[in-house]
């Protein structure tokens, strides 16, 4: 067959992802360090209705509604608050963080996957850090990580706005080459790619994962991985 050079059974190619230059581990929180179908998540996602509802004197649906729009055109439900509405973040961000988090428990495989990670790890979330520090507990991650960059940190500018993947990087003191950011919305890596991150999407299978049907699918090529499972992801790249 011309071209073809068969390879010898001493050299079988690595086919693992290969992560050997990340140095920088850059973790969404919620639906990414834990699953998305817990069911954590769906309950913030209530009490950010419930705000809405009250805070604006609407009934479910229609806050339902509102809040849905809020969310698409400003990233997050409450960057559209402060925008539209002028609201002082801290009462919403301790109103739907107000969730029972008993049915979320240690995760030891994820733990053994993140610890072998080199180098420094970190959180980044448009949450606040009250609610990371009670989330990564209940895992038994707290002690895997350097820092929690929450919503106060990006001076209340979320994912997926460019200025906030700057402002952690620069926190961070590192360069965006050697760093790798997972996140179960697609829409999230588009920035973090655009400044040479490696990414990698974590697929739930859930509608706004791909920010659609409203908002434009994020392109495959902001995303270098996607996968089904963190877990056994991270066990298999190559470091
Ligand atoms: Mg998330």
């Amino acid at each position: 067959m011309p071209g073809y050079s068969p390879q010898s059974s001493q050299e079988t190619p690595d086919s693992r992802p290969d992560f050997r230059h990340v140095k920088h581990w850059v973790f969404d929180l919620d639906n990414t360090l834990y699953r998305a179908d817990s069911g954590v998540f769906a309950r913030i996602d209530a009490r950010m209705t419930e705000f809405v509802a009250k805070f604006l004197g609407l009934e479910k649906t229609a806050a339902r509604a509102v809040q849905k729009t809020l969310y698409r055109d400003h990233g997050t439900t409450l960057n559209g608050l402060i925008k539209e509405h002028g609201i002082d973040p801290e009462p919403y961000l301790d109103f739907v963080h107000q969730i029972d988090l008993t049915d979320l428990n240690p995760d030891g495989a994820l733990t053994f996957a993140i610890e072998r990670l080199p180098g420094s790890r970190h959180v980044f979330t448009n949450g606040c850090a009250h609610h990371a520090g009670r989330v990564l507990a209940r895992l038994g991650l707290t002690h895997l990580f350097d820092d929690v960059w929450d919503i106060r940190d990006l001076g209340f500018v979320p994912k997926p706005d460019a200025a906030a993947y700057r402002r952690i990087v620069a926190r961070g003191g590192f360069a965006p080459e050697k760093a790798a950011m997972f996140d179960d919305i697609a829409h999230n890596l588009v920035e973090a790619h655009a400044l040479g991150m490696t990414t990698v999407w974590l697929n739930t299978d859930a509608v706004w994962g791909r920010q659609g049907p409203e908002i434009p699918v994020a392109s495959a090529l902001h995303i270098d991985h996607e996968t089904r499972d963190l877990t056994q992801f991270l066990n298999r790249i190559r470091i």
